[in-house]
């Protein structure tokens, strides 16, 4: 049985008072409630300490946007997976579209830090994903299978139980247009039969994927009921409590 995961990324948006005052929002509302998903919310990494200390006692969990592939030395400005989990981080993400695209990161590159997160202890939520001229030229089942088997073709499998797939469109993020749930699904299974040949068909069956790209409380719900949607990487949503909230409350 998979477990269903909704995800706020907040991105490089707000200082550590305002993610504060967000996530005390969020825990507010959850308080008295059992939602149906694991809720994780991934702050920048200046307001972590806060948020962890916000959410303390509540159901909560926090990740990181991002992690450098070394344990620790001269590289000024990175951060290391034993630094996130110091902080109380038991996730982080992995190949987000805009470390890909806006600054550059590569399948190698992506590797390492997958790497890195495992050793650290954390859980990668791996994200994957086509542009428009690649779902245009009907490339994006090839491109999405290509993105999981290089970065994640090499781990054991024990390793890959510990890993989250996010399947992010990146012309559906921040843009406001999303997948139907009909494509969504189809990704989610391309990602599972790639899961399933790299692997075994358990793998392809219990690997937690969750969808990402413009998700609102508007579409949540029909998002969220697709056997083969496990849950929801949120931006732009997760930045209220109230529209956070709404997706959370839309898992059945
Ligand atoms: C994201 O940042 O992972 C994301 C999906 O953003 P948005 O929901 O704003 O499209």
């Amino acid at each position: 049985m998979r477990k269903t995961i909704v995800a706020g990324n907040w991105k490089m948006s707000g200082n550590h008072i305002e993610g504060a005052g967000l996530a005390g929002n969020i825990a507010k509302g959850l308080e008295g409630k059992s939602p149906g998903c694991e809720i994780v919310l991934i702050p920048p990494f200046t307001a972590i300490p806060d948020v962890v200390r916000t959410v303390q006692g509540s159901i909560v969990k926090i990740g990181g946007q991002d992690l450098f592939y070394e344990e620790e030395g001269a590289f000024t400005g990175e951060v290391s997976g034993a630094m996130l989990t110091a902080l109380g981080c038991t996730y982080v993400l992995v190949g987000h579209s805009e470390r890909r695209h806006v600054i550059g990161e590569t399948g190698d590159i992506l590797r390492l830090k997958l790497g890195a997160a495992l050793r650290a202890g954390l859980n990668p939520i791996f994200c994957v994903g086509e542009v428009l001229d690649e779902r245009e030229a009907g490339k994006a089942a090839d491109v999405v299978s290509g993105q999981v088997r290089d970065v994640l073709g090499g781990l054991s499998g024990s390793d890959l139980a510990k890993v989250v797939v996010a399947y992010e469109p990146v012309w559906a993020i921040g843009t406001g247009k999303t997948a139907t749930p009909e494509d969504a699904s189809e990704m989610h299974v391309v990602i599972r039969s790639a899961l399933a040949d790299l692997f075994g068909p358990e793998a392809g069956e219990e690997t937690v994927i969750l969808y990402g790209g413009s998700v609102k409380p508007e579409n949540a719900g029909a998002l969220l009921e697709v056997p083969d949607i496990d849950g929801a990487l949120v931006g732009g949503a997760s930045l209220k409590a109230g529209s956070f909230l709404d997706i959370i409350f839309s898992v059945r």
